[in-house]
């Protein structure tokens, strides 16, 4: 979601005629967008604002700590804009505004398709805003707030401009996008709409609540030619008891239950995650459950971490401190992360000898003569060759190199170069 603001704010800067420059050192005017999911990306996003503003740039803040913190951040920055208040950057720089804030979470500024370029081959679409779960660590609500989806028109209408421009993936971008409702049109029903009126090969979404994610959202998936099933369905934690101090609106048994459905019912749909550990009211046997769940989901793919108490969640003024010492949470999230990774393994392992048809999205990191791409279920394979982002490449998977899966190319998509 943040990236997705970061070019919406760029692209709004450059029409309103700013310029870009490629390194923030020799700008006038520094825009930071920050994140307050957990504690380090905030004091980063606060640390990189005070170094510019020592060096006597235009500093602007934005995004979650912006919103939250408001006019607290007005000694690291000139202005503190909110999370629906990006509209207002440029013409308040150019207005002269400084030492002033911009806060108001009410209007749900719907100005996305205006400011959009499409410029890469991976794009996103907001279909919704905010968050009403109120899970019990998270401060999204309080930082992005209420829950607004977009009219069904306008998301077609981005998302055909994106086609007509060949982006070849999109993912569309929500808190909890299970929910999402407009007039009688829900999830399902826009996600048939979309699959039936866009021509973008690979469609996805993103985040899944568990507790909304309903069996007619699945099998509308399961017929759909350009939606992909790819599901990120966050656990947080195995057991049921941790789940309700979270406030998560499920137990053990009900995630259980959808994640067997989506497996029962699109056998090589992808299911990744989130999970946290060291929740102040978990104890080992809570832990304990956690793994099981890993064990019998298999996931393809997680995020994990350990519980960061944040300001103004409600779990932080229960619980000031993470109740469980450093240690014992860093020893967990070490199990956690090989047990994670021992599921991930044996579902990369059945991936061997088989045939995929990658979206390539740039060389591999460790060399030129490899590209990376992903499978139509989101798994990210190394293929030998140098192909062009954007291309379609046909691979067949000869070898995991660690939880990587490593492939030939067959027939379609000509390398730039190979080997
Ligand atoms: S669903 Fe829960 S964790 Fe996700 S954004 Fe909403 S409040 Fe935060």
């Amino acid at each position: 979601m943040n990236e997705y603001d970061s070019r919406i704010i760029e692209n709004l800067m450059l029409r309103k005629g700013f310029d870009l420059s490629n390194n923030p050192e020799d700008a006038d005017i520094v825009v930071i967008n920050t994140c307050s999911v957990r504690g380090k990306p905030e004091s980063k996003g606060i640390e990189v604002a005070k170094h510019f503003k020592k060096r006597g740039k235009l500093v602007v803040i934005t995004g979650c700590t912006a919103q939250q913190k408001g006019d607290n951040l007005l000694n690291v920055a000139d202005l503190v804009i909110g999370t629906r208040n990006f509209q207002i950057i440029p013409e308040a720089i150019k207005k002269g505004y400084r030492n002033k804030s911009f806060l108001d979470l009410k209007t749900f500024c719907d100005f996305y398709f205006a400011e959009r370029r499409a410029e890469t081959v991976l794009e996103y679409v907001v279909i919704q805003e905010g968050c009403d779960n109120f899970c019990s660590y998270c401060v999204v609500p309080y930082t992005r707030g209420r829950e607004v989806s977009r009219p069904p028109e306008k998301i077609l209408e981005e998302l055909k401009y994106l086609e007509s421009k060949g982006v070849k993936e999109v993912t569309l971008l929500g808190q909890n996008v299970n929910s999402y409702y407009y007039g009688s049109i829900d999830f399902a029903d826009l996600l048939a709409m979309v699959d039936k009126k866009v021509n973008i090969p690979r469609i996805y979404f993103t985040t899944s609540h568990p507790r909304d994610i309903s069996l007619k959202v699945i099998r509308t998936i399961k017929n759909c030619l350009h939606v992909k099933p790819w599901f990120h369905l966050p656990l947080q934690a195995g057991s049921s008891k941790v789940l309700r101090d979270m406030n998560r609106g499920y137990t053990k048994e009900e995630y259980l239950e959808i994640a067997m459905k989506i497996r029962r019912e699109i056998p090589n749909a992808t299911i990744s995650t989130d999970i946290m550990v060291g929740f102040p009211t978990e104890t080992e046997e809570d832990f304990e459950e956690t793994l099981d769940v890993v064990r019998k989901v298999q996931f393809d793919n997680a995020y994990m971490f350990i519980y960061s108490p944040r300001n103004p969640s409600p779990m932080y003024f229960r619980v000031k401190e993470a109740s469980l010492d450093e240690e014992t949470a860093s020893k967990r999230l070490r199990r956690l992360i090989v047990e994670v990774n021992r599921n991930i393994l044996e579902r990369r392992k059945m991936m061997l000898n088989r045939e995929y048809e990658l979206l390539i999205y740039g060389p591999s990191k460790k060399s030129s003569k490899y590209s990376k791409g992903k499978t139509e279920n989101n798994i990210t394979v190394v293929v030998q060759g140098s192909f062009k982002e954007g291309d379609f490449v046909s691979v067949k998977v000869t070898r995991i190199s660690g939880l990587t899966p490593i492939g030939l190319p067959q027939k379609a998509g000509v390398p730039v170069t190979s080997e």
